[in-house]
């Protein structure tokens, strides 16, 4: 029996790029002789006409599955479908935009069968982006690799081949905000880095909006490291330290001078500093109690409404 390689491709809104994804796609898989391949494609609630798309391509290739969704749930958790829905000894995971080319994958094909658990892709170029995107995005992989626990590899994205072994425990991970290429790393095993030239989108616009980018990169942070909430122990200690100094020095004057009525600028900077902490401290606090409030509601990651093509499915 040939071992099978699944490649899960998250899609939201991409009618434009999905064409062309499905052309590259099978100009790929004409390359690869010696292994079976299924193409998952998880529709993350689309509201253009990229279901009807992928359905029409499942239709005439076999070797095609696609996993809809009630709405859309976002890019990390279609993902997680995708990877679920997989029956590969490696899973591979890319774009649908064809930022991430599919040539790349057969170097990490090469890679695992010379024994590597995960071949994560680096980027060591990204030509089309914003430079706010880019500034952005550096800073983060840079902030995030200080504040968490383990070690998350610079500048990579979730474009990556990953072995059978280290699926199966990442399937046994349920959290609900879900940071893969943090949780892939978390997982160990043999890891190697494939530097690649990330390609400019091939149509359309990023789906991934400021308030996305924000949100996950919150994810990124909090589900990595407590460091935050040691940080608002650091700023707690830091304003109690001048508030002390501020009460000495308020007691001195009172006490010993006759000046002590106009401390009303004192007073407004005491207070001001002191909300801020609090409050910066109080959000920290809550965004902790937050995840644990959703994380024990238990409801399941996704829900999907109809899938195609997976032949273990009653049909
Ligand atoms: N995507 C998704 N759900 C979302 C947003 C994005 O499935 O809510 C998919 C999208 O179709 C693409 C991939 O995730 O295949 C990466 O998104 P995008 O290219 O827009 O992000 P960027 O490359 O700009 O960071
Ligand atoms: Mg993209």
């Amino acid at each position: 029996m040939q071992q099978l390689l699944s490649v899960v491709i998250p899609c939201y809104n991409e009618e434009e790029v999905i064409g062309e994804t499905l052309k590259r796609l099978r100009d790929f898989r004409a390359t690869v002789t010696d292994l079976d391949v299924e193409f998952i494609f998880v529709d993350d609630g689309s509201k253009d006409r990229t279901r009807e798309l992928l359905t029409a391509a499942q239709q005439a290739n076999p070797e095609i599955r696609v996993v809809g969704f009630a709405r859309n749930f976002g890019h990390q958790t279609a993902v997680t479908a995708g990877i679920d829905a997989a029956s590969g000894d490696a899973v591979v995971l890319i774009d649908a935009d064809l930022q991430d080319p599919p040539e790349v994958i057969s170097e990490m094909i090469a890679l695992w069968r010379n024994g590597y658990h995960v071949v994560y892709g680096t980027r060591v170029d990204r030509p089309g982006e914003s430079a706010f995107k880019l500034v952005t995005a550096r800073a983060f992989y840079r902030v995030l690799n200080r504040l968490s626990d383990v070690p998350i590899p610079l500048d990579t994205g979730d474009f990556r081949l990953m072995d059978r072994k280290v699926v199966n425990v990442l399937k046994g991970m349920p959290e609900r905000d879900r940071f893969i290429r943090g949780m892939v790393s978390w997982v160990g095993f043999r890891q190697v880095a494939l530097p690649y030239r990330r390609a400019e989108r091939f149509a359309g616009e990023s789906k991934y909006p400021l308030r996305k980018m924000v949100r996950f990169a919150t994810d990124g942070i909090m589900s990595f490291s407590t460091k935050p909430l040691r940080l608002a122990v650091t700023l707690g200690l830091i304003s109690s330290f001048f508030a002390l100094l501020g009460i000495i020095n308020t007691l001195v004057v009172r006490l010993t001078t006759e000046h002590w009525v106009p401390g009303w600028a004192e007073i407004m900077v005491a207070i001001l500093f002191l909300g801020g902490v609090q409050l910066l401290c109080i959000g920290i606090l809550g965004e902790y109690v937050g995840r644990t409030y959703n994380e024990i509601k238990r409801r399941p990651l996704y829900v999907v409404q109809d899938r195609l093509g997976f032949p273990d499915d009653q049909q």
